[in-house]
């Protein structure tokens, strides 16, 4: 076949659950757009129920449940905030916003996640708060993150954007620490445009975290009739979004076990096809420790060099497929250096960053699509 008849296979496609259209006719019926109306409901309940979180809020983020969480955790100029650097930058603007010191933290090799036996290097008489990244929604080491915090007085925010419906331990993410961040962002396993939710599983903050979500009213405990007016109380913003996102997100969320079956269906023909060059050693597949289940956020190998990595995303291009690196590590990013946080070494981050290519990985992809993809990772390393 000609090339130019190839089509395009992109890293990304949204997937559509079917519902959609029908649940936001149902709320433009109803009348009912702005925030906390019956789908919205119905998203906090269902999740809840599902992950056995206490208590489940929709936001129109993930970045804004972790500006949220940066509130909660009552950080005040000067304090610290120990996270990976290879993240999302809202991991950290969420408490750079509050005027928080971000303490970088190598990543593990294996997994890509926060390296738990650095994180007590890092400690110090400022520090209030750990941030573990679930990446491509494998469970950073929570047992022995949690046993650290809790010795020092420390809060947790899991960052588990890419994470949802994915467990340690058969412990939901996002449901282990003090507060927990998801993402319905179009990029995710499950979508609402822009979306996300903030899980509080330390029952002394959902107070608190209603009233922020509300702009800093008590309209929450006005709406349940616990106070006759509602009027400002704290610290806040607008962290609530719409209910036809609500709408379109319930959709999705109905769909959830459809959506990660296929998902993991696909990541597991990657894995077996791109197996025996792991073993060569021609390239690196993605490990997920026993005691995690992932959801199949993310498929990506590891090449030998950087300079391997751009010739591999070059030649996925040239073959019309979309293949793509991943974080610039932030403590090597232009505001990190503008503060003068640059001043770390975070060797395996340095290093894996460089190296790393995400390949296409969503519902829709077809087999024939995902051998083109293997075909050409094969061909690459010489191994076709
Ligand atoms: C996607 C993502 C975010 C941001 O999510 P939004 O919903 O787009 O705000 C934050 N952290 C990580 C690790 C992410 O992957």
């Amino acid at each position: 076949m000609s090339d130019r008849l190839l089509e395009r296979i992109p890293f990304n496609r949204a997937f559509i659950a079917g519902k959609e259209l029908f649940y936001i006719s149902q709320a433009v019926l109803r009348g009912q757009l702005a925030g906390d109306g019956r789908f919205t409901e119905l998203c906090s309940r269902w999740m809840e129920d599902r992950f056995g979180a206490r208590r489940v809020m929709l936001t129109h983020s993930c970045t804004g449940a972790l500006e949220m969480a940066a509130i909660l955790c009552g950080i005040e100029p000067g304090d610290e905030v120990i996270m990976p650097s290879y993240t999302f930058v809202t991991t950290a603007n969420a408490f750079v916003l509050r005027g928080a010191r971000i303490r970088f933290v190598d990543i593990r090799p294996d997994t890509l996640n926060l390296d738990e036996e650095r994180i007590e290097e890092a400690v110090n008489e400022r520090t209030r708060v750990i941030v573990p990244v679930h990446y491509a929604g494998v469970g950073c080491e929570m047992s022995r993150i949690m046993e650290i915090a809790r010795a020092r007085g420390l809060r947790v925010v899991e960052d588990a954007a890419q994470g949802v419906n994915a467990t340690y331990k058969d412990q939901y993410l996002g449901t282990i620490g003090d507060l927990g961040c998801y993402s319905f962002h179009e990029t995710k396993n499950f979508i609402s445009g822009e979306g996300g939710a903030l899980v509080v599983n330390d029952p002394e903050l959902i107070e608190r975290a209603e009233v922020i979500r509300e702009k800093g009213t008590n309209r929450a405990a006005f709406r349940k009739g616990a106070v006759d007016k509602y009027t400002w109380v704290d610290l806040g913003s607008s962290y609530l979004p719409g209910e036809l996102v609500a709408a379109f997100l319930y959709a999705q969320l109905e769909e959830s076990e459809v959506i990660t079956h296929k998902r993991r269906s696909i990541w597991a023909r990657y894995e077996e096809a791109l197996r025996p060059l792991h073993e060569a050693g021609l390239l690196r597949i993605p490990e997920c420790p026993a005691h995690c289940h992932h959801n199949a956020h993310m498929f990506y190998v590891l090449l030998p060099t950087a300079a391997d990595r751009d010739r591999l995303i070059e030649q996925l291009a040239e073959a019309k497929v979309q293949g793509i690196f991943h974080y610039v590590p932030l403590h090597d990013a232009p505001y990190a250096r503008k503060l003068g946080w640059d001043d770390v070494k975070l060797p395996n981050t340095e290093d894996l960053a460089a190296r790393i290519v995400r390949l296409p990985c969503y519902f829709d992809l077809s087999e024939g699509d995902q051998d083109r993809v293997i075909r050409e990772v094969r061909e690459f390393v010489g191994a076709a």
